[in-house]
């Protein structure tokens, strides 16, 4: 991982940090700021912290709002063993096994293991070679990996400035796993096992290499006890660091003095500081400054993709579901037509999460919490209506494939849509993964880091590596941090 500079000197006199947004980014950037002799405080709108990862709960059950599993979980390994403290220890993080379920279309069914030893009997059961060619695969993906994990070379990423050079004598994945393997079980799994993130993660070599290099050795992992002593972890972390975060406070403005942020502004009360980082969505950061001071003119936000937002219900179920995995997905196209968010058809993947069948404190006994992720486009309209027809069409695929009677066991159900995520989270047209968006419309350029007439405000959702969800946000916090300290320092 990156190293602040060594000769940054805040010893003389603290300067102060105020970031904007208590999500992984904003908390993680806090942590790293704070540990390097900032003071650093939190203004966050909602009345807890965690943002897209945080937890919504009834008096009988709870929901984990956004992620359900941890990719590259190095990344976390390193941020909590960089605040090495027995405390605040990383929450242990649970291997799945299945890593998830798949259901070909009403073809057929198979689980993707998790144990490396069962991944080897599934690229043997599908090639003659498969033992062979996935530790060629290996090799080839251990680099990236450590790359990214021990070297800090985040910027290969499909997100990151790929030099022409590295593009040139890079050769494309998924070209490479065809060369290795011919059965579509295994070609779909190296080159799309992604949905369970995202979809939009394009052929680029290093972050596919390296995203399936920890996949396959380590699995896709779940925090004991839920997201929510992740954030909970994150959380004594900032209090250790004597960082407190201002919950129920939502930034309203920037008070702005000789092209300088002097303060933002929250319940009307301006708050001073020195620096300012906001952790919250880009464009919606942009859109509460003055024209003049923003980096991109509107137009640069027009999505380049339409596609990648969601429907997502959040259902209980009274019955315990005895066909379902924790993590299913569900390809209604079948699989050898390499479906994904450019397939344009309606419904051409459902996720369906089960978190219960591996945290039982999130429903009572008898029961199943159950979380249903639609593909949709931004552009769609959200009626009830329209709502009600992707969770009836998605309801009867999971009956369907699973063979497990469902919408008459339904006792509660909440959806969000992009709209939701809009008002929620501020993301640009609703997207769940927020900046995946304003990448594509800025032409893969990464977005600046530093606000270009307002020296002393950043953006902490710098885009670093796509796809990554929680890694890729401490990731950008510490790119952030890194940054900012560098400014201060000189
Ligand atoms: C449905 C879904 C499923 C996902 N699944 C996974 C997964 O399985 N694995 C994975 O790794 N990632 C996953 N992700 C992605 C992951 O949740 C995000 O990448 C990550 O949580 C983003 O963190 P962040 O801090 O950058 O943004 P956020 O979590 O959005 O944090 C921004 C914070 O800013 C606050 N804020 C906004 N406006 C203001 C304001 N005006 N004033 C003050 N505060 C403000 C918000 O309340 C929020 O707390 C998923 C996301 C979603 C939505």
């Amino acid at each position: 991982m990156l190293n602040f500079p060594e000769n940054a000197c805040f010893s003389r006199m603290k300067r102060k940090v105020i970031v904007i947004g208590a999500g992984i980014t904003g908390m993680a950037l806090a942590a790293f700021l704070a540990k390097e002799d900032f003071l650093v405080e939190i203004f966050e709108k909602h009345d807890q912290p965690g943002g897209r990862a945080r937890r919504i709960s009834t008096d009988q059950f709870s929901f984990d709002l956004g992620p359900q599993v941890i990719f590259l979980p190095e990344i976390l390994e390193f941020f909590f063993n960089h605040f090495s403290h027995p405390e605040y220890l990383l929450p242990e993080l649970e291997r799945m096994d299945p890593s998830y379920r798949v259901f070909n279309n009403n073809s057929e069914v198979f689980d993707i293991p998790g144990e490396p030893k069962k991944m080897e009997s599934f690229f043997m059961k599908y090639s003659p070679s498969g033992i062979s060619n996935l530790n060629k695969y290996l090799e080839r993906g251990r680099q990236d990996y450590a790359g990214i994990t021990e070297k800090g070379d985040y910027f290969k990423g499909d997100s990151g400035p790929c030099s022409f050079l590295t593009k040139l004598f890079t050769t494309s994945h998924d070209t490479y796993v065809s060369k290795l393997f011919r059965d579509y079980h295994l070609v779909n799994l190296l080159q799309d096992h992604y949905p369970l993130v995202n979809q939009n993660i394009r052929d680029n070599s290093s972050l596919k290499f390296a995203l399936n290099y920890s996949f396959l050795t380590r699995g896709v992992l779940y925090p004991k006890g839920g997201m929510q002593n992740l954030i909970h972890a994150f959380t004594r972390i900032l209090d250790e660091l004597n960082v407190p975060i201002h919950v129920s406070s939502p930034v309203e403005s920037f008070d702005i003095i000789d092209d300088k942020v002097a303060g933002i502004i929250t319940h009307g009360k301006n708050f001073h500081a020195d620096y300012f980082v906001s952790a919250m969505d880009y464009r919606h950061t942009e859109q509460q400054l003055p024209k003049e001071y923003r980096n991109y003119s509107e137009y640069s936000w027009e999505p380049g993709d339409k596609t990648g937002s969601s429907f997502i219900f959040y259902l209980v179920i009274k019955k315990k579901l005895k066909n379902l995995a924790v993590n299913n997905i569900i390809y209604t196209r079948g699989l050898h037509k390499r479906p994904g968010v450019r397939d344009k058809s309606d419904l051409p993947v459902i996720h369906v999460t089960c978190p219960s069948k591996h945290n039982q404190q999130l429903a009572p006994e008898g029961m199943e919490t159950l979380i249903i992720r639609t593909m949709v486009p931004t552009s769609i309209e959200d009626t009830g209506k329209i709502r009600e027809h992707y969770f009836e069409k998605s309801i009867r695929w999971i009956e369907e494939t699973s063979g497990e009677s469902i919408q008459n066991h339904v006792i509660f159900k909440k959806t969000l849509a992009h709209t939701d995520f809009e008002v929620e989270f501020g993301t640009y047209q609703g997207l769940p993964f927020g900046w995946m968006n304003s990448q594509y419309s800025l032409n893969k350029k990464n977005k600046k880091m530093v606000n270009m007439k307002l020296q002393n405000l950043l953006y902490g959702e710098y885009p670093v590596l796509a796809g990554l969800g929680i890694s890729s946000a401490v990731i950008s916090g510490q790119v952030v941090a890194q940054e900012l300290a560098r400014i201060a320092g000189t």
